[in-house]
């Protein structure tokens, strides 16, 4: 159990009030016309109306703001003008594509904004101090990096495949003839075939890449499957227990660590804990924020800690990776949560 300090339990409980108000912003007295309505003002509240409803994860303060400034952008004007003229589902549904691509793609933009405004500003411009992701080196904020990660949790909850209750493998699963069962099924990745997904993520990387590249996005996979024996190597002589487990969702062939520099957007150096700001910084990254908005159609969620890695796991993954083992997924007990 982590032990949080008064101070970051206030914070953590503002913060938690703020999201639950931020799923209803107050309506402008424009906005009261039903959904769909052949107004300006009519579309924009209702389509923020659609984001407090929950058709995408961005803030509807993001949407007012935007869509009030829409005629800065000729693809989000022309989605604006045909959902404003046909009034069907449809275009509306095209008129949030539109907001979410013009999201993804503006360097102004991190994913820590479907936090909305003030919680962001907070956590991007707050003074990190080099050591301060959880674990490893002791740095003086991890309190408050917790609480970024359990906020962004609220919104795009994990789902993580080697732990807690919607794993798809636990540790106390994985005896030999299981370790033998997953490693059989990772096939290399077309590609990049340095690297192997369990073949059931595979199947949905390979269509997700392609939708993401057709949004503007490259997908490139910096590290897949990992072997039994190097996890437990890696995690024994780790600095950093929590970024380097040793029955870790690589070994299970269902994590990736997307590359987070992006063409000539964003660079980075790598994938490092260190500094707690260039973490923070990567949710800037067009890869991660199209990971947010767009992943879970595929079935990728987020591990909050690391905003590179990523993991197969959609809802109903364990009877589905399990049904070849003789005798299917193991009952499961009371699941301990771990820290
Ligand atoms: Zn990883």
């Amino acid at each position: 159990m982590k032990t949080i300090c008064p101070l970051a339990m206030l914070f953590l409980a503002c913060a938690l009030t703020l999201v639950g108000c931020a799923t209803r912003p107050p309506s402008p007295p424009e906005s009261q016309g039903p959904p769909g309505a052949r107004t300006p003002m009519g579309l924009i509240a209702a389509t923020a109306d659609l984001a407090a409803a929950g058709a995408t994860r961005l803030h509807p303060n993001y949407i007012w703001a935007t869509l009030k400034d829409r005629k800065q952008d000729a693809a989000l004007n022309t989605a604006f003008e045909r959902a404003l003229t046909e009034g069907t589902p449809r275009a509306q549904q095209a008129l949030l594509r539109a907001l979410e691509l013009k999201f993804i793609h503006d360097p102004q933009t991190s994913g820590l904004d479907i936090l909305g405004p003030e919680l962001s500003h907070h956590f991007r411009t707050f003074a990190w101090q080099a050591e301060d992701f959880p674990g490893g080196p002791p740095g003086p904020n991890e309190q408050f990096a917790d609480v970024m990660v359990d906020v962004l949790d609220l919104v795009r909850p994990e789902r993580r495949a080697n732990s807690t209750r919607d794993a798809v493998v636990l540790r106390e699963e994985a005896t030999e003839a299981v370790w033998e069962y997953m490693t059989r099924q990772w096939v290399p990745v077309p590609g990049q075939e340095n690297w192997k997904l369990n073949r059931h993520a595979r199947e949905s990387f390979i269509r997700m890449r392609e939708q993401a590249r057709a949004e503007g996005v490259d997908l490139v996979i910096l590290s897949a499957h990992r072997l039994r024996k190097t996890a437990e190597a890696n995690a024994a002589r780790a600095r950093n227990p929590n970024a380097v487990a040793s029955f870790s969702a690589h070994s299970l062939g269902l994590a990736v660590d997307f590359d987070m520099s992006h063409r000539n957007d964003i660079k980075f150096s790598g994938l490092s804990t260190r500094p707690m700001s260039e973490l923070v910084r990567m949710r800037e990254s067009p890869v991660h924020k199209w990971l947010l908005l767009r992943g879970e159609e595929f079935g990728w969620y987020p591990y909050q800690n690391e905003p590179w890695h990523w993991e197969y796991n959609p809802p109903g993954f364990r009877e589905i990776f399990w049904a070849d083992f003789p005798g299917g997924a193991p009952e499961r007990g009371i699941i301990i949560e771990e820290p």
